[in-house]
């Protein structure tokens, strides 16, 4: 029988993994936690790749976790933010109608966001609206003072060093490539050494998925990866934003619609849209994973998913290769963006969890069982979210695992 190296190796060093690793150190003091990831830095993937909004949980079902964690989140993060010296700035932001059908969506979210819990929402007119934002058009905006923007990286890692400080362990460039039970514990296969504990949280983000499936999990659902490409603005237009403008969303697709991003470090981003990856970590257009693909074209959900969403599949890819049509779309929000305002960005690939019905999974999702606890699916607003993630996350596998009663 193997003996145990560690007693819970939590996969995924993103900021849900580390966030959960750092709260798991307060409630199960002098147990042996591990994070593993494959990378050489932590916090590489969608925690490294994101527009760095703090959001308000407005657009949230009321009663999902989601509406939950992003707000009691929100404020979490901000008060480890001052006590950890990580910046951060509530700029505010507006949500534009541009046309009169848009108004019953906008009246929506506002009655969503308040029955949320979000502070300090406000409709505003024309004229208000061009108090906070001079050079965006609509026919009214819902105002969102306290949406801020930060640097996730810089969260992420410093959970990190609040982890080790805690007596955590973080091995990174270390790939687990398989699981198997040895007695009663489970050997983690990697590139390196094999890892021994006797459970495991899985983040693996992209690859959430496939870890629970080594373990033998049924997940129910595959991660279907979808590229978000941005634009930004050249440095003379960014005077153009003062905070972020996003325009009302579809209610049918998760996500929320190409929009201006003010970043802390004072870029202004333009994005992101949502394409499907041919590979898991497809940063860019060319990028091809053959497993990926195979992955994703050999399941089932995908092609019900596929059959409900293929038009919105189509416009996705043509404004993706045809910046006319990106800016035409930016061009709804502030009329006086032109071609020549932005050039191309970074992007980010969401982790989405696909049914195999075919629907996209809204909400987070996590399972537990078996020694151990699965998050299947923390997209936006997952990083806003992220303490509130990871203190649910530890406080199941503390109960799960026999740590705490
Ligand atoms: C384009 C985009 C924009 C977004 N914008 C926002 C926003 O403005 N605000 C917001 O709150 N949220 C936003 N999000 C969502 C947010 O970024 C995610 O919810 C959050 O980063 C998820 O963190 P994670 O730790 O679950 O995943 P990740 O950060 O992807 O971490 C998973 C980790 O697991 C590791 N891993 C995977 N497989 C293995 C393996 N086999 N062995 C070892 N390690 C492994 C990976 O290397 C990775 O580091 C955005 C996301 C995207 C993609």
């Amino acid at each position: 029988m193997a003996s145990a190296d560690y007693d819970v190796v939590i996969i995924g060093g993103g900021i849900v993994g580390l966030s959960t690793a750092m709260r798991l150190t307060q409630l199960c003091p002098g147990r042996g936690i591990a994070v593993v990831d494959k990378e050489k830095e932590l916090a590489t993937h969608q925690s490294g790749h994101n527009s760095g909004v703090i959001h308000s949980g407005i657009y949230y079902r009321p009663g999902s976790r989601k509406a939950e964690f992003c707000v009691t989140g929100g404020k979490l993060l901000t008060r480890f933010c001052d006590e950890n010296g990580i910046s951060y700035d509530r700029c505010g932001k507006i949500i534009l109608a541009t046309r009169e059908e848009e108004l019953p969506r906008l009246e929506e979210l506002h009655r969503r966001g308040n029955e949320n819990g979000v502070e300090g929402l406000e409709m505003l007119g024309p004229g208000e609206l061009r108090e906070i934002e001079p050079n965006a058009e609509g026919v009214r905006a819902l105002h969102s003072p306290n949406t801020g923007i930060i640097d996730f990286i810089q969260v992420a890692r410093t959970y990190g060093d609040k982890f080790r400080q805690a007596g955590g362990d973080t091995i990174t460039d270390t790939r687990v490539q398989g699981i198997d039970r040895v007695g009663d514990s489970l050997r983690l296969r990697t590139n390196h050494s094999p890892i021994n504990t006797r459970h495991i949280i899985n983040c693996a983000g992209l690859h959430a998925d496939r870890v629970a499936r080594m373990m033998g999990v049924s997940p129910g659902v595959k991660i279907v990866p979808f590229r978000g490409e941005y634009y930004v603005l050249r440095p003379e237009s960014r005077h153009k934003i003062k905070g972020l403008i996003y325009p009302v969303p579809d209610p049918a697709m998760p996500f929320l619609g190409v929009h201006f991003t003010r970043t802390i470090h004072g870029i202004v981003e333009a994005g992101p849209n949502a394409v499907l990856a041919t590979s898991r970590e497809g940063y860019t257009k060319t990028k091809f994973s053959l497993g990926d693909t195979l992955d994703t074209f050999t399941y089932g959900g995908f092609w019900k998913m596929s059959r409900r969403f293929w038009k919105v599949g189509i416009g996705e890819t043509h404004r993706s290769y045809m910046k006319s049509v990106f800016v035409k779309d930016l061009q709804r929000l502030m009329p006086s963006i032109e071609s020549r305002d932005v050039e191309p960005g970074g992007s980010g690939v969401r982790a989405q969890a696909v049914d195999s019905t075919g629907r996209l999974l809204d909400d987070f999702h996590i399972e537990e069982g078996g020694g151990a606890v699965h998050v299947l699916n923390a997209p936006s607003p997952g990083a806003t979210a992220s303490l509130a993630i990871g203190n649910h996350v530890a406080g199941l596998a503390a109960k799960s695992f026999g740590y705490v009663n």
